[in-house]
């Protein structure tokens, strides 16, 4: 799939002009970073540039900008303050990424400076994927480094556009080391046990039909569990499911039986009352699978936990993305911090991916192969080619500087 992409190492970047695309949107809370993993993830990649004499250009996004108030919340500000401090060096933010400034700052960058482009989705052509935008870019840019995977699945203006319009452009660490590690499950050894949670069925149902002669086991859990134990004909309560996708979960399942595979969903469940907000006063755990009418669930329960558990300590492979719960309010983060916690303890080949999967999991010190990009990881293991990835396909005839 990516034969014709190059990557870093088959440039000589020295004193050229660098456009390096991260995806650096990391949750703020109060203007503090609540979780850097997606910037340090990034620092290998930065780090060898600078040291191969590179002009850097840092670009990314942050969040979803909307509103003029917006661009205050959504500044890079705090990124670029972060990155000056992790790297020792100046890191120079440029409001105006259309203007003559960065054509300008880049001829006179010195060896210990940075120059990083303001929030890229400041710009209205960034989502559009605009030419126009894109061929701004273009006229500082020498070569063109993609290292934001967790963006590689969006057709956007720094991310398609820009790479269609140069030759020289290629793939840094961070996106090889996750393309490795994706790469892996197609020859993953058996079992294979895919850990499926979070709130939508339609994300990843394709994912399970794409993997499914490789995946031997399909474990749910989450706000999706609810709408598959629908189609199963249990009783769900007040559970949101998602009723258009219940044909596509009932002929899911049909298949994975008819080849022979284990789906395993929950047999209990953590439920608050629906009138009730949810919280450790008002919760209640169920005896079996079925959820009262009245009552909403936010966890898998103690039965699926160990159920769960015991399938993943006899895996050999596992992929995860989704939390099993609530997880962003205790005690609703119980089923996804033992889920965690078991993966942990194995030494099996594990990938948990997704930007939800994984700040849920980081506080249970789950360190193994977390993967930045969740919606870009699923696209990829749907065997779609993914249009960040596509643009920096290559004419291997073109020469490298
Ligand atoms: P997704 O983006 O589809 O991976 O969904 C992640 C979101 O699903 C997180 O914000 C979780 O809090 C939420 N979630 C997962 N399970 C539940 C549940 N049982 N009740 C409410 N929210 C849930």
């Amino acid at each position: 799939m990516k034969q014709h992409i190059k990557c870093l190492t088959d440039f000589n970047v020295e004193k050229q002009r660098v456009f390096l695309r991260l995806d650096l949107n990391v949750p703020f809370k109060d203007g503090q970073i609540l979780n850097d993993a997606r910037i340090l993830a990034t620092l290998p990649t930065i780090e060898y540039l600078l040291e191969k004499g590179a002009k850097l250009l840092v670009a990314s996004h942050l969040g979803r900008p909307r509103l003029p108030q917006d661009k205050i919340t959504h500044s890079l500000t705090p990124i670029a303050q972060y990155l000056a401090e992790k790297l020792g060096r100046e890191v120079f933010l440029i409001e105006d990424v259309v203007g003559d400034a960065p054509v300008h700052l880049i001829a006179s960058l010195k060896p210990h400076q940075i120059l990083m482009l303001e929030n890229l989705r400041f710009e209205p052509g960034e989502c559009e994927n605009s030419h126009h935008l894109a061929s701004h870019f273009a006229n500082y840019t020498d070569i063109y480094i993609n290292d934001a995977f967790a963006t590689c699945h969006r057709s956007h203006a720094s991310m398609v556009a820009l790479p269609e319009m140069l030759n020289h452009k290629g793939i840094g660490f961070l996106i090889q080391k996750e393309l490795q590690l994706l790469d892996l499950l197609f020859q993953a050894k058996p079992p294979f046990v895919l850990l499926l949670g979070g709130a939508k069925v339609s994300d990843k149902i394709g994912m399970v039909q794409h993997l499914m002669d490789k995946v031997d086991i399909l474990m749910v859990g989450g706000m999706m569990a609810y709408t598959f134990l629908k189609a199963e004909g249990i009783n769900v309560g007040d559970c949101l499911i998602q009723t258009d996708q219940l044909q596509e979960v009932k002929a899911l399942l049909q298949s994975l039986k008819a080849r022979g595979k284990t789906y395993l969903l929950p047999i209990d469940h953590v439920i608050c009352p629906s009138s009730k907000e949810p919280s450790s006063d008002v919760v209640q755990t169920t005896t079996d699978a079925n959820i009262s009418q009245g009552f909403s669930g936010y966890d898998i329960g103690p039965q699926t936990i160990q159920k769960y558990k015991s399938v993943i300590a006899k895996s050999q492979t596992l992929f995860w993305n989704g939390p099993m719960g609530l997880f962003e309010k205790s005690p609703f983060d119980r089923g996804t911090l033992d889920m965690a916690k078991a993966i942990q303890q194995t030494e099996i080949l594990s990938l948990v991916g997704g930007g939800d999967t994984v700040a849920a999991v980081w506080k249970s010190g789950l360190t193994k192969h977390l993967l930045t990009g969740g919606g870009a990881s699923l696209k990829y293991l749907q065997g779609q080619m993914l249009p960040g990835l596509k643009a920096l396909t290559i004419d291997p005839n073109v020469t490298t500087p």
